[in-house]
């Protein structure tokens, strides 16, 4: 008896009218071989032109009369590229993040498919300009945007794999690298290339090390967990309690029982310790995916996965997707980080992925924190995860003293200077001591800008509403969002005074101030402008552990899981400017930042110490973070959340709209308010569930020459109003799919910038 087969496909294109599954016949000689997540040719549209696309079902019936049906054409490979098993989370996605189906099923797939990337020879491409690159540049700039962009990037950094820099140009087509080859200025040679991402030696260590009585209990209670097969946990222990240690048990636990394990960090290149010390304890086992490999090593790490040939992935956000059969556990650590909220479609949220695929595939999840999102804390208080704390720093070495430096007074001394009498006298003495110090700089959301004393003019771009960054180096004002250049004026261009000048500080400054004060000091700075090229954070580190350095200076970057014996002293400039956010989460944001930072000092023999400099002294989240008092923390700020409804006492969908004609978009906002209203009147589920409903300008206003309005929806967090909100929106968008501008809504959005 032949049995009719249908196989239903999910064509590679995203457009909301193709994202439906389309059942084709499955020809005879494929019957046998065909299966879900396989990636097929097949005949699409009136005039049958051949497209790829993905297998997501297979049936015995169809609605599709039969003389409409199609043929499929050939399989693309010999295995599913996606594990059938994943297909459910694909969705998952879809019906949660409201992405197109091809959009989350492009998360599942090997990296460089699209680029071809599969032999071990690779293309790479260098530049081969002795000089007058810029003549160059402008030369082709007119013509192709893609060569222009091609040039630029070579002229920062040289012999880059092809495929990789057609990325970074934009997506430059061939054409445009034969273009410069014929013209002789680049090179392109054929390189084998070295595809192990991880270039140091291993030798491995055994574990030798006696685990703390917190450190026992946290790997008993999830490792009932790991037994069990199920189980989500929050593991809340302070800075230096030894968490990456429990996790590497935990991973020995999953792997003897014949388990596989993903571990996800939240930049890679700012963790390279976390990914060193798996490495050493596993090996070979462990396979690194992140997007700072090259894309053919990245292809050949997710081969050894999907073969089974690695046991353990550690990874960034996108590493959640790794084709691991039984999956058991995985481990997402510092949680509480921003990077794993995906900020283009599908807009996934890491944590709320994780929580899916762990209860599908029966894994146990743990995240690790010593500063919870107040979310994931709250939702351990709700026992949704179990809580564990590590209260004790290894041995019970004291957690560092924090002393709060108030710099108003410092003014009222006479102290102009950027750094506090306190912080001066710290840093003397770790140079005579031979110590080391790090000095964080807070700028987040702190821009070092150039206004006029006399009538109050600051310099902003042209195309952004942003104020324009002043960078020393080549005396020159440089806007964050676009790029955009200007020079540095010499006189007010509104009033002509001559006090116009730069105010706030960048790591510049601050390196400068302390060549001044401390001519002896010897300072690496870590910020946006050190770390451009690859591997650049590894140098700078790996220099300030052979202390080639005294002080380790630097932005947000410095903050993060690092362990260095030496550093005795922590500094932080500026503690406050990111309590001026407009941010519903400043707040907790600053009291991470400050813990987390606090937290490098004192790791080794010394004790360690911590000076805070603020204008807001008396603030809670510095107070707090002073006291390494999370608990005191949460509980306030918790409080307010309460009071004021904001998460994760309420939800939260925006819907921002940009556009060059400001009025256009402020009318489509409006419009899409109104429809919304409108239905809240005749809604009952609708009605009941908003909280704030508004239309306002974005806190960046104008990016790119492009206006940005949003229209912000507060509702109450029950899942019977997330998921009618959810379908209104959508339902009101399709009102206004032909509008000119664009419309992006986050479902949960992390940002509301
Ligand atoms: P956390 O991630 O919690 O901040 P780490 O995992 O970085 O802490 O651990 C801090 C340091 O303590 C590391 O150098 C680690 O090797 C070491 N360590 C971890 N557990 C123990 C232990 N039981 N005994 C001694 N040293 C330990
Ligand atoms: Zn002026
Ligand atoms: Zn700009």
């Amino acid at each position: 008896m032949s049995e009719k087969l249908y196989a239903g496909i999910i064509i590679d294109q995203a457009h909301p009218a193709l994202d439906k599954i389309y059942h084709y016949i499955i020809p005879k000689n494929l019957m046998g071989e065909i299966r879900l997540g396989m990636r097929v040719l097949v005949p699409f549209g009136t005039g049958n032109k051949t497209i790829e696309g993905y297998v997501m079902s297979l049936d015995k019936e169809t609605q599709v009369p039969y003389s409409r049906l199609k043929v499929i054409k050939k399989l693309m490979d010999t295995f599913p590229l996606i594990l059938p098993g994943l297909i459910p989370l694909i969705w998952w996605m879809k019906k949660e993040y409201h992405c197109f189906t091809i959009e989350a099923i492009r998360c599942f797939l090997p990296p460089g498919l699209r680029s071809n990337i599969g032999s071990k020879v690779e293309k790479i491409v260098f530049l081969n300009v002795e000089k007058d690159i810029n003549k160059k540049i402008a030369a082709v700039e007119a013509r192709s945007r893609y060569m222009a962009e091609i040039l630029r990037i070579l002229d920062q950094e040289d012999g880059i794999p092809l495929a990789e820099l057609a990325d970074m140009a934009g997506g430059a087509p061939l054409s445009s690298f034969k273009n410069l080859e014929k013209r002789g200025w680049i090179l392109l040679s054929e390189q084998k290339v070295y595809r192990n991402p991880w270039e140091q030696p291993i030798s491995l260590v055994e574990s030798n090390i006696e685990l703390t009585s917190e450190q026992k209990m946290a790997i008993h209670t999830i490792g009932q967990g790991i037994s069990r097969s199920q189980g989500n946990f929050l593991l809340h222990g302070v800075t230096g309690s030894g968490k990456t240690e429990v996790y590497m048990h935990l991973v020995g636990k999953t792997l003897r029982k014949q388990k596989r394990a993903i571990i996800l960090v939240p930049e890679i290149s700012l963790t390279p310790q976390t990914v060193e010390h798996f490495k050493r304890r596993f090996g070979e086992e462990v396979a690194i995916l992140h997007s700072r490999l090259s894309l053919g090593e990245r292809f050949d790490e997710w081969r050894r996965i999907y073969n089974s040939e690695a046991n353990i992935v550690v990874g960034a956000r996108s590493a959640i997707f790794a084709p691991i059969k039984n999956l058991g556990l995985v481990i997402i650590d510092e949680a509480h980080e921003d990077s794993y909220k995906s900020e283009s479609s599908p807009r996934y949220n890491t944590i709320d992925l994780a929580v899916q695929r762990c209860k599908e595939q029966k894994a146990v999840l743990v995240l690790g924190s010593a500063t919870p999102s107040l979310n994931d804390f709250y939702l351990s208080e709700q026992r949704q995860y179990t809580r564990i704390s590590m209260n004790y720093r290894i041995d019970k070495k004291p957690l560092p003293k924090v002393e709060v430096v108030d710099m108003r007074l410092e003014i009222k001394k006479g102290n102009r200077s950027i750094f506090s009498k306190r912080l001066y006298d710290g840093l003397r003495e770790v140079l005579f001591n031979r110590d080391q110090a790090i000095i964080l700089l807070n700028r987040r959301g702190y821009a070092q800008f150039v206004s006029c004393r006399s009538c109050g003019y600051v310099v902003k771009c042209n195309n952004c509403d942003i104020s324009l960054t002043y960078h020393s180096k080549n005396r020159i004002l440089k806007c964050h969002y676009c790029g955009n250049t200007k020079p540095y004026p010499r006189v007010c261009p509104e009033c002509e005074s001559l006090y116009i000048k730069n105010f706030g500080i960048g790591t510049q400054r601050v390196e400068q101030e302390i060549n001044k004060l401390i001519p002896s000091a010897r300072i690496v700075r870590m910020d946006m402008d050190t770390t451009s090229t690859k591997g650049s954070h590894q140098k700078i580190l790996a220099a300030f552990r052979r202390k080639e350095y005294d002080i380790l200076l630097g932005t947000q970057m410095v903050a993060k899981g690092l362990d260095f014996p030496d550093v005795t002293l922590v500094g932080v400039i500026a503690a406050d400017t990111s309590l001026n956010l407009p941010d519903y989460r400043s707040s907790e944001k600053t009291f991470q930042l400050i813990t987390q930072v606090a937290g490098r000092a004192g790791r080794g023999q010394k004790e360690g110490r911590v000076i805070v400099q603020t204008y807001q002294p008396e603030h809670y989240a510095i107070q707090y973070a002073s006291g390494h008092d999370y608990k005191g923390f949460y509980d306030e700020e918790i409080q307010i959340r309460e009071q004021f409804m904001y998460p994760p006492f309420c939800h939260i969908i925006r819907i921002l709209i940009t556009g060059e004609n400001e009025r256009a978009i402020i009318d489509t906002a409006i419009g899409i308010e109104k429809w919304l209203r409108h239905n809240s009147n005749i809604d009952a589920i609708i009605k009941a569930g908003l909280i704030e409903l508004g239309t306002y300008p974005a806190p960046l206003e104008r990016i790119k020459n492009k206006y940005r309005w949003h229209v912000l929806i507060r509702i109450r967090n029950e899942g019977i109003f997330r998921e009618r909100y959810h379908e209104a929106v959508d339902q009101c968008l399709k009102e206004f799919q032909n509008i000119s501008h664009t419309i992006m809504v986050d479902f949960y959005p992390n940002s509301l910038l």
